[in-house]
């Protein structure tokens, strides 16, 4: 089985709460690939769960289709339901079944008197062996959702769909649990998508990052990929700081006030947008320099250095630079772009 091999696909669908408002769903369309974790990175309201929602069975759609391999779970009028799916879900609160132990729990979707073995078997890949007849109050909360997990995974699912499975935790223990729900998932070779609205998350988790904004996937590949190249402005504020430069293009180059950059393949006259990361930036110190650092402070691995024109003025930008740097407030510098931070997309 090739690793790209599209296991679930989402066409152009569609999906109205009310009748004259936004769409919650405008035209999605989304490939899931056997054996790859794909993080839905997006704002609150952007549609996220309502897809999520619509892949579960849990929405229908008002147009387009959900399809697994030849099989159309969602459209062309049907709407095969949720418990029919092959899906394993983790939910945000995790919803397992307070009155049912680690072990039931895990069990529950699976039948045949072989249930318990494999249910058991599950827990004990999870390192939970030991709770098996722990109650949901009685576990942590990381506990829980390595539970949820073992659930979702037993019955063998086509695909997994996590909805933000760590925001119930604190800092430190979501670090550790996303790895290990990561490591978990490719143990079992899973085919998942987990949902989530951080940017940093969705990269450290993901195979492939899925953009989405307005109801609509608006952009898809490697973490990196996406980071380095997005499609869009909004495409790359999702992803982390970013200074959005307004040009027009003109003999193949668009300038900015840091100089012109390379705009080939866009139209003479046409209107762009330079989306430069704040790692692009190279300041040095110049005393006819155009800028002025007005201000600098730590983030911890790198510096962040706030500058603005020389002559004053109410525009600024930042810069990421490696510390330690020479570079203080008030210090006048001439700017420079390395290409490998910054895009130029239509506006
Ligand atoms: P996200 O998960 O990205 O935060 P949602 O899919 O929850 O976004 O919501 C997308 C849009 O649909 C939002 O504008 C939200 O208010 C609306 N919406 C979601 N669920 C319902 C519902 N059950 N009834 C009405 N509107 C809803």
């Amino acid at each position: 089985m090739s690793q790209t091999q599209t296991v679930l696909s989402v066409r152009g669908a569609q999906r109205r709460y009310v009748k004259k408002g936004q769409a919650a769903l405008a035209s999605a369309d989304l490939d899931l690939h056997a054996g790859r974790i794909t993080a839905l990175l997006g704002p609150s309201g952007s549609g996220k769960s309502t897809l999520l929602r619509a892949i579960a069975g849990l929405e229908r759609l008002d147009g387009g289709e959900i399809r697994l391999g030849d099989t159309v779970w969602s459209g062309h009028g049907a709407h095969i339901p949720p418990e029919t799916r092959r899906v394993g879900m983790v939910f945000q609160d995790y919803a397992l079944f307070p009155h049912l132990d680690a072990l039931s729990n895990v069990a529950f979707g699976l039948k045949g008197k072989d249930a318990k073995d494999i249910a058991q078997a599950q827990l004990e890949a999870a390192e939970l062996g030991h709770k098996a007849k722990a109650f949901p109050h009685e576990l942590s909360g990381g506990e829980q959702q390595r539970v949820a997990l073992a659930r979702a995974l037993a019955p063998s699912p086509a695909v997994v769909l996590l909805d933000e499975p760590f925001s119930g935790l604190d800092r430190r223990l979501r670090h550790e649990l996303r790895d290990r729900t990561v490591q978990t998932l490719k143990a079992a070779g899973a085919t998942a998508m987990i949902v989530t609205h951080d940017a940093e998350e969705a990269m450290a988790v993901a195979d492939e990052l899925a953009l989405m904004d307005a109801g609509r996937v608006i952009q898809t590949g490697t973490p990196d990929d996406v980071w380095m190249r997005p499609v869009s402005a909004v495409a790359a504020r999702l992803l982390g700081d970013v200074e959005i430069i307004e040009s027009t293009v003109e003999t193949g180059r668009a300038d900015t006030p840091f100089g012109a950059v390379d705009a080939h393949g866009f139209d003479e006259g046409e209107t762009v947008h330079a989306l430069i990361r704040p790692q692009a930036f190279g300041l040095s110190l110049a005393k006819d320099g155009a800028f002025t650092i007005t201000r600098r402070r730590s983030a911890g691995t790198h510096l962040v250095f706030e500058f603005a024109p020389a002559e004053g003025g109410d525009t600024h930008w930042h810069a990421h630079t490696a510390s330690p740097s020479p570079l203080h407030e008030g210090d006048r510098v001439s700017v420079s772009l390395d290409p490998a931070y910054l895009s130029v997309v239509r506006r």
